[in-house]
């Protein structure tokens, strides 16, 4: 037998909610089924997009609703073989990736040996990584190694992480072996 210590408060607040739940059984109400009408009525008239979870390498579905251009609820998609409706905590959350005050919405640039962040715009930066990167590439390049072509970099490396799709990871892969890249890995498989 198990011994519970009970303040008054927490005794009337226990009886109070046993009660309303023998309430609700007796007059033949379903809790399960009320609860599920509840979350009916949250993502009533919603439009729902199929996505991938970004977080992991197992790549969850998850179904995002949205009205008026907002995400109003994230669940697991259960035509996805992976997780048939499932997700992990961290899946369970991923509406917060876009309703969080702490994201970021505009590209932030740290200049070298500053320690502040500046608000750049979308072509600034794409230009400057582009140039950059050519730059580094151009500097490195070895033609040629012990009579051997190599046209390779060793000044670069590359990361891809889970929330690339295969579209994109073949993309990237191109482009970094296009410049030479050696050093390309991926974050599924370290
Ligand atoms: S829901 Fe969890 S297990 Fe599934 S992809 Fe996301 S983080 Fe990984």
């Amino acid at each position: 037998m198990v011994e519970m210590n009970l303040n008054r408060r927490q005794f009337l607040k226990l009886s109070g909610a046993a009660a309303a739940t023998l309430a609700i059984a007796e007059l033949g109400f379903n809790e399960k089924q009320a609860y599920a009408k509840t979350k009916e009525f949250k993502i009533a008239r919603t439009k729902i997009t199929p996505t991938i979870c970004c977080y992991c390498g197992v790549g969850c579905g998850i179904l995002v609703h949205t009205k008026n251009n907002t995400v109003v609820y994230t669940e697991g998609d259960p035509d996805n073989p992976i997780n048939e409706g499932k997700l992990c905590s961290k899946g369970t959350t991923i509406r917060q990736l876009y309703t969080s005050e702490k994201r970021l919405t505009k590209p932030l640039y740290r200049a070298p040996g500053s320690s502040k962040w500046v608000e750049k715009d979308w072509d600034w930066m794409m230009e400057t990584i582009a140039k950059r990167t050519k730059a580094a590439r151009d500097a490195s390049f070895i033609e040629k190694e012990n009579g051997v072509t190599v046209n390779k970099t060793e000044r670069i490396a590359s990361l891809g992480g889970a929330a690339l799709d295969n579209e994109e990871t073949y993309l990237l892969a191109k482009l970094m072996r296009g410049l030479g890249v050696v050093y390309l890995e991926h974050q599924a498989r370290i």
